[in-house]
C-alpha cells in the first residue's frame, strides 16, 4: 500500500493523468504537459481513468474533465476518495462551469483544485506545481509515519503491517513460512549512561547496518530469490525495523524451516560481537534473539511478535547474548536441525561422504546385473548417517546438488572400473539416485553427458532414478528432459513404485525403461493379498509397456521365489545382498567371479555388516 508512494518518490518526472473526452483538448493538454516534463497518461472516459489511478503504479496527479460520458470527473473523484487504502492522489477538475454551487459540489466531492476551459497553460502548470508540493509533503509524511528517524529503518507500524500480511497469507497457504526475530542489546543502558546519548544514537546506526548485513542473502537462502516471497527481490531476506530504543525486529520471509531463523539469530550474535569503536573506545555489547516461527499457526501478527518478544526475554533470563524459540520444543528440534545443516554443509568439505552399492540380482540365475548407489554420510561423533537422516536437509538447503553430482561421478567412476576389472557378460550396469532438486536443475542433462565423458563409462550401463513427485510437477518440462535424456542412450528408471500416483497413463506418458517396485508391497504381499494383487497389477502393466522390472527390499527365500513365479525378473534386497563399500563388492565379485557372478545360494553377503 505504502509502497507505491515510495516508489513514486524515487521515480524522477512525476505522472499526470489526463481524463477528457474531447480529443482535441486531450492533445493540447498532452502536449503542453509534456513540454513541462510531466509523463502523461491521456484516457477518453471516466471508466479508465479510474482504472488508470487505482493500478499500483498509476499517476498521482488527475486532470479529470467534469462532463464525460459514462461516469463524469466528479463521480470519479468521488469514487477515488471513498478508498482510503490508496495514497493520495491530487484531483484537479477541468470544467466549463463556474458558478459557486458547481465549485462546492467539485470540491465536495473530493477535487482538490478546478480549472476552467479553456485552460491557460501556464495557470494550469502552476496549479500542477502546487499540488506536486502537497503530494511530496503527504510523502513525507507517510514516509515519517512509517520510518525510525535515527535509522532510517522501518518502524513497528511498518512492520506489523507487513507481517500481518504474511500472518493472513500464511492462513491461507499453510507451506507458506516466515518468522519473527525479536533483538534487544543487552548492555545497551551502560553504552548511554557512560559515554552519552549521542554516542548511544551513533551506536545504534551502527547496530542497525551489522543487523542489515546479517539477514543479506546467502548461498543458504537463495531459494528466496527464486520465489520472490513477500519481501520482494531484493537484496535482503526480510525486513528489518527498529521498533524501540534498542530493540529491533526481523521478518524472515519466505523460509523453509524454523532453522533458517537460528541461522540469521547466530549470525545477529556474532556480527554484533565484533566490538564497536567509539572514539578510539571498543565498546563490547551482545543481543538476546527470541525466535517466534509461523508454523506455530498464528492468526495475528501482534500475538507472533508478542511470542519472538516472550521468547527474547526468555534468552535475557537464561544468560542474555542467547537465542530462544518461542516453543521450546520446537527449539530443540530447529536447533538439532540447525546443526545437522551446519555439519552437512561442513561435510562437503571435509568429504565424509561414502558410497555404497546395493546388488541387483536376476530372479532365474542369482546373477549380479548391476547396482544401486547409496550414499552414506560419516558424520563425526554420529557414525554412518542413513540418507532418511540427512537427504530431506541436503534437498531443502540445496546441498544435495553437490551431494547428487559427487555419487554420480563417484559411481560412474566405479562401475567403469569394475566393468573393466571383471568381464561381466553383458556388463553391469550402475543406477543412481536423483532428486527433486538435481531434476529441476536447468543443466543437468549437460551433467550427466559431461560425467559420462570425464569416467568414459557407457551410457546404457547407467541408469537414473526418479521417483514419482520428482517427474510430476510440471508434465512439459520433464516430456523434454526425459528425451534429452535419453538421447544421451542412459536408461530411465521409476523408484519407489506404486506409493506415488502410480497412474497407466503416467508410464505411458513418460516411456521408462525399468520400474522398481516399492519395499512396501514386497515385504507385505505374502502376508496381506491387496499388496500381491497390487504386485502382480504392476507386473502385468510393466510387461505390456515392454519395461524392465525389480523388486525392491526382498529379504526373504519365500519373496523371492514368490515373485520369480510371477514372472518378475530382478530383484534386490537384504536376503540378497546389504548395501556394501567398494571394497566389499569387489572381493564378493572376486568370489564368485568364476560363476559367473552367482551370489552363492547361502548369501554371505547377508551376514556382513555394512562396513564403516
Ligand atoms: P531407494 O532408492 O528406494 O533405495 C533403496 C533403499 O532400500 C535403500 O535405503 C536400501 O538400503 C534399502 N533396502 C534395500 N534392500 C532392503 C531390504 O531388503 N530391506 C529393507 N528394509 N531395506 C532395504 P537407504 O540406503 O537408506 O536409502 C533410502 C533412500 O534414500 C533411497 O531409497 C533413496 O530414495 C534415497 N537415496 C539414497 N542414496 C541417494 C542418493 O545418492 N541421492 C539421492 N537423491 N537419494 C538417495
Ligand atoms: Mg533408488
Ligand atoms: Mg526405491
Amino acid at each position: 500500500m505504502h509502497l507505491r508512494s515510495r516508489q513514486a518518490r524515487k521515480q524522477g518526472s512525476t505522472r499526470i493523468l489526463i481524463a477528457d473526452d474531447d480529443a482535441l483538448t486531450r492533445r493540447l493538454l498532452e502536449k503542453t504537459l509534456e513540454q513541462a516534463g510531466y509523463e502523461v497518461v491521456v484516457v477518453e472516459n471516466g471508466r479508465k481513468a479510474l482504472e488508470s489511478l487505482s493500478s499500483t503504479d498509476g499517476p498521482r496527479l488527475a486532470l479529470l474533465d467534469w462532463l464525460m460520458p459514462g461516469r463524469n470527473g466528479v463521480e470519479v473523484c468521488r469514487e477515488i476518495r471513498r478508498r482510503s487504502e490508496h495514497p493520495y492522489i491530487y484531483i484537479i477538475l477541468l470544467t466549463a462551469k463556474t458558478s459557486k454551487v458547481d465549485v462546492v459540489t467539485g470540491l465536495e466531492a473530493g477535487a482538490d483544485d478546478y480549472i476552467t476551459k479553456p485552460c491557460d497553460a501556464e495557470e494550469l502548470k502552476a496549479r500542477l506545481r502546487c499540488g506536486e508540493r502537497i503530494l511530496k509533503l503527504e510523502d513525507k509524511l507517510t514516509y515519517d509515519a512509517l520510518h525510525d528517524p535515527l535509522t532510517q529503518l522501518p518502524n513497528r507500524s511498518f512492520f506489523l503491517e507487513r507481517l500481518m500480511l504474511c500472518v493472513s497469507w500464511g492462513m491461507l497457504h499453510p507451506d507458506y513460512k516466515f518468522a519473527v526475530l525479536s533483538v534487544d542489546m543487552d548492555r545497551f543502558k551502560v553504552v548511554n549512561d557512560s559515554l552519552g546519548i549521542s554516542a548511544g544514537d551513533w551506536l545504534l546506526v551502527q547496530i542497525a547496518e551489522r543487523l542489515l548485513g546479517s539477514i543479506r542473502r546467502d548461498d543458504a537462502i537463495l531459494r528466496t530469490a527464486e520465489v520472490g516471497g513477500m519481501a520482494g527481490r531484493s537484496e535482503e531476506v526480510g525486513i528489518l525495523a527498529r521498533v524501540g530504543g534498542d530493540k529491533f525486529t526481523i521478518l524472515l520471509d519466505n523460509i523453509q524451516n524454523a532453522s533458517e531463523g537460528i541461522r540469521v539469530a547466530e549470525r545477529i550474535q556474532q556480527a554484533i560481537q565484533v566490538p564497536f569503536d567509539i572514539d578510539g573506545q571498543a565498546v563490547f555489547i551482545t543481543a538476546s534473539v527470541g525466535i517466534a516461527f509461523s508454523g506455530t499457526g498464528y492468526s495475528a501478527a501482534e500475538d507472533m511478535l508478542g511470542d519472538a518478544n516472550t521468547a527474547m526475554a526468555r534468552a535475557k533470563t537464561l544468560g542474555k547474548a542467547r537465542y530462544e524459540m518461542c516453543d521450546p520444543s520446537m527449539h530443540a528440534a530447529a536447533s538439532g536441525r540447525f546443526r545437522l545443516e551446519t555439519d552437512l554443509r561442513r561435510a562437503t568439505e571435509r568429504q565424509e561422504f561414502r558410497v555404497q552399492y546395493q546388488a541387483i540380482v536376476s530372479l532365474l540365475d542369482s546373477h549380479i546385473t548391476g547396482f544401486e548407489a547409496l550414499v552414506r554420510w560419516q558424520r563425526p561423533d554420529y557414525g554412518l548417517v542413513m540418507p532418511g537422516g540427512f537427504i530431506t536437509a541436503a534437498e531443502e538447503t540445496g546441498m544435495i546438488l553437490w551431494i547428487g553430482n559427487w555419487i554420480l561421478q563417484e559411481a560412474c567412476r566405479q562401475l567403469r572400473a569394475w566393468n573393466l576389472q571383471f568381464r561381466g557378460a553383458p556388463p553391469f550396469t550402475m543406477a543412481v539416485n536423483i532428486s527433486a532438486k538435481q531434476f529441476a536443475q536447468a543443466d543437468l542433462v549437460s551433467q550427466i553427458s559431461d560425467v559420462l565423458r570425464e569416467t568414459g563409462l557407457a551410457p546404457e550401463n547407467l541408469r537414473l532414478e526418479l521417483t514419482e513427485s520428482v517427474t510430476m510437477r510440471d508434465e512439459e518440462r520433464t516430456t523434454r528432459i526425459l528425451r534429452e535424456l535419453r538421447k544421451l542412450d542412459v536408461r530411465l528408471c521409476i523408484d519407489d513404485f506404486g506409493t506415488g500416483y502410480s497412474s497407466l497413463s503416467y508410464l505411458r506418458r513418460f516411456a521408462l525403461d525399468i520400474l522398481k517396485i516399492d519395499r512396501s508391497f514386497v515385504s507385505d504381499m505374502l502376508i496381506n493379498s491387496e499388496s500381491m494383487e497390487i504386485v502382480k497389477t504392476i507386473l502385468s502393466l510393466a510387461s505390456n509397456l515392454g519395461m524392465q522390472v525389480i523388486a525392491e527390499g526382498v529379504e526373504t527365500a519365500e519373496q523371492a521365489s514368490q515373485l520369480r513365479s510371477l514372472g518378475c525378473e530382478f530383484a534386490q534386497g537384504y536376503f540378497f545382498s546389504r548395501p556394501l563399500d567398494s571394497a566389499a563388492v569387489a572381493s564378493t565379485l572376486l568370489a564368485c567371479e568364476r560363476d559367473s557372478y552367482t551370489l552363492p545360494r547361502k548369501p554371505v553377503w547377508q551376514l556382513t555388516a555394512p562396513v564403516r
